[in-house]
């Protein structure tokens, strides 16, 4: 493994080694069967073992309520942003949302479809660069859910806590699921895809109290309809069986780092990293307000964008790949998920100040 890098993608993003190393072993021979796992079927006894073991360590490590079921879904995370206002809405129902990013942008236009949805809060005009206390938003009475986003993965903010309210509650974790702790009862739906914290592209988890899968219309095509996974395992039609496997792996290897805890801890510690040589110098700019920093995704600015795009060149000549921000705010962004070694932030922030000290003019 000598020529990997440090890959600081956003999302698919940098996986265990381990975990690689024993997918490349199990999609050739799975388990001395004598076939891959990405060739037996998804009925097997192997692979609906492996569906399980993966639920339950999901189960497991976010302490997951028994009136929960959890779902294995195709269609990314961005199906989720039509499949909940599908399920939960119908004509004259209302949702709220807070509006913190791209992603949350992207879920109130499918929701629009669906019903009346009144946008509680936004932070649009100051790109996005904060999320918003309890006090800067109401939710309307008559709204069947609050959705929110609790990390926003571009411009790098994330909820430091979780809006309180007596609705259901409804958040995307794409970016940071199982990166810290948190008390899944407090949530009707939670839904994450599985590329950046989880595992490979492929897979949806979303994770839903059951009480909600008895909301859908009945107009709704079979495949949309949350009960119909529900009911079945997920395995209504053929789920996606290697990115199941992956998040599995995945899971193993997080409860032998000592679980959600003992990387939360290290998540911190690896941002703080980050944030400290941003905060001692005037060089770099973070682009979120500090009390909406995001641990996952930490996004900054250089002086001007000539030197963005020499640092970005002169990082990856030393393996520190994937710094560039994204098209919508340009600078550069550090993704560093909970596979991201701490190594690694370490030889970022050495290079950050060498090319500071090279380049201040
Ligand atoms: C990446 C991302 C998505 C989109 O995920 P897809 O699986 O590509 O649809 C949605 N929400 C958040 C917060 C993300 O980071």
């Amino acid at each position: 493994m000598v020529d990997r890098v440090y890959n600081f993608s956003p999302g698919p993003a940098t996986l265990p080694v381990d975990v690689l190393q024993q997918a490349s072993k199990d999609v050739v021979n799975f388990k001395e069967t004598g076939i891959g796992l990405i060739e037996m079927s998804h009925r097997s006894k192997e692979f609906m073992g492996v569906a399980a073991e993966t639920e339950s360590l999901l189960r497991e490590l976010m302490d997951i309520p028994d009136n929960y079921k959890v779902l294995f879904l195709q269609g990314g995370a961005s199906s989720q942003f039509f499949m909940i206002p599908m399920n939960l809405l119908g004509s004259g129902k209302k949702a709220t949302y807070l509006n913190t990013g791209t992603w949350s942008k992207k879920a109130i236009k499918e929701a629009k479809l669906f019903g009346d949805i009144d946008v509680a809060y936004s932070s649009e005009e100051q790109t996005f660069n904060r999320v918003p206390s309890q006090d800067e938003y109401t939710v309307d009475a008559a709204s069947e859910y609050l959705y929110f986003v609790s990390n926003n993965t571009i411009y790098g903010t994330q909820f430091p806590t979780f809006p309180e309210t007596n609705k259901v509650l409804i958040s995307d974790m794409s970016s940071d699921i199982l990166s810290r702790k948190i008390d899944v009862s407090k949530f009707g739906i939670i839904f994450a895809g599985a590329q950046k914290n989880m595992g490979p592209a492929g897979v949806c988890i979303v994770i839903i109290r059951e009480d909600l899968l008895d909301k859908t219309p009945e107009n709704t095509p079979t495949m949309l309809t949350y009960k119909t996974h529900a009911d079945k395992g997920s395995m209504f039609n053929t789920p996606p069986c290697f990115a199941i496997y992956g998040v599995g792996e995945v899971l193993k290897w997080l409860k032998k780092q000592g679980g959600v805890e003992a990387i939360e801890a290290r998540n911190i510690e690896k941002a703080s990293l980050l944030y400290d040589c941003i905060d001692g110098t005037d060089y770099y700019r973070g682009h979120a307000e500090k009390a909406s920093r995001s641990l996952m995704n930490i996004s900054f600015n250089l002086p001007t964008p000539e030197l963005e795009v020499k640092f970005i060149a002169e990082a990856a000549a030393i393996g520190l790949n994937g710094l560039k921000g994204h098209r919508s705010i340009g600078g550069c962004r550090a993704s560093i998920y909970n596979a991201f070694p701490k190594e690694g932030v370490e030889k970022l922030v050495a290079f950050m100040k060498e090319f500071e000290a090279n380049n201040k003019g």
